[in-house]
């Protein structure tokens, strides 16, 4: 059985892949601050599904993390960079812990999860990392420039990551989600999701179609794929 750890498990994209990756036949590790909607799938599936409680803010936390979920299961298959926080406001009036919080947990977090969970599949020669990007990466956001510059970082690092990793068989790949109706995007207001639906020919992505790319990237039919950003928005960026 393949393993993958996926942090933001508990609602939204994160749960949503979660699902579909049981369903596959993977295992999977998820990690969040609460269980939520997770508890139901670790129900559903005892042997296949382990939650484990963890703020990916606590960097130092992560290397003894990674390492017994190895020596629980072997090297990892797969990791999922997707656990994110939005966090909007002007910048010139945002404290600067705010933007600290969003960088540690949106793009310091994922780079050290790559960089222990990378070191069983180096040994393995196989694996895979998919982090979660966002559009707001290339076309920016009013009021988002932490979370915008947190995730254009994430893209950065998977383009050279891809090549430094690509030698041993390990892929490394975003999927970048347009605006999906999660718990994440519930305070903007009905006009800003009224001009937002518009600019979508196929409509809004929904959580289920972004985890869907996830779950190719993760497949053995995505072996040759690396260092791309797959876009799920419904055409917005078109
Ligand atoms: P969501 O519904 O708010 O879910 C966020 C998930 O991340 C939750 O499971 C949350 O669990 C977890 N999380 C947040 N902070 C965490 C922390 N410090 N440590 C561990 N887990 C943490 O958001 P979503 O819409 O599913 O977003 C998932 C990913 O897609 C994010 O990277 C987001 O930036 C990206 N994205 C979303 C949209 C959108 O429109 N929704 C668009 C583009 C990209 P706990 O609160 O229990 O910890």
């Amino acid at each position: 059985m393949k393993t993958v750890m996926i942090t933001g498990v508990s609602r939204g994209l994160g749960l949503a892949t979660a699902d579909l990756l049981l369903r596959r036949g993977y295992r999977v590790i998820g990690l969040s601050r609460g269980a939520g909607g997770f508890a139901a799938l670790c129900e559903a599936y005892p042997n296949a599904a382990e939650f484990i409680a963890f703020d990916v803010g606590d960097l130092d936390a992560i290397p003894d993390m990674v390492r017994g979920v190895t020596d629980r299961h072997g090297p990892l298959w797969g990791l999922v960079n997707n656990a994110g926080m939005g966090m909007d406001g002007v910048l010139a009036t945002m404290h600067r812990t705010d933007i600290e919080k969003v960088l540690a947990v949106n793009l310091t977090a994922p780079l050290i999860l790559a960089k222990y969970a990378s070191r069983g599949m180096l040994t393995a020669r196989a694996g895979r990392i998919v982090n979660i990007s966002s559009i707001i990466a290339s076309t920016g956001f009013n009021g988002l420039a932490a979370y915008a510059a947190s995730k254009a970082g994430l893209e950065g690092m998977t383009r050279s990551l891809s090549r430094e990793l690509g030698k041993r068989g390990i892929t490394v790949n975003c999927v970048a989600p347009g605006y999906m109706e999660t718990e994440m995007t519930e305070g903007l207001g009905e006009a800003q999701m009224t001009s937002i639906r518009r600019r979508a020919p196929l409509g809004l992505a929904r959580p289920e179609d972004a985890a869907a790319a996830v779950v190719y990237l993760l497949g053995d039919e995505a072996e040759r794929v690396t260092g791309t950003i797959l876009t799920v928005d419904g055409g917005s960026t078109a």
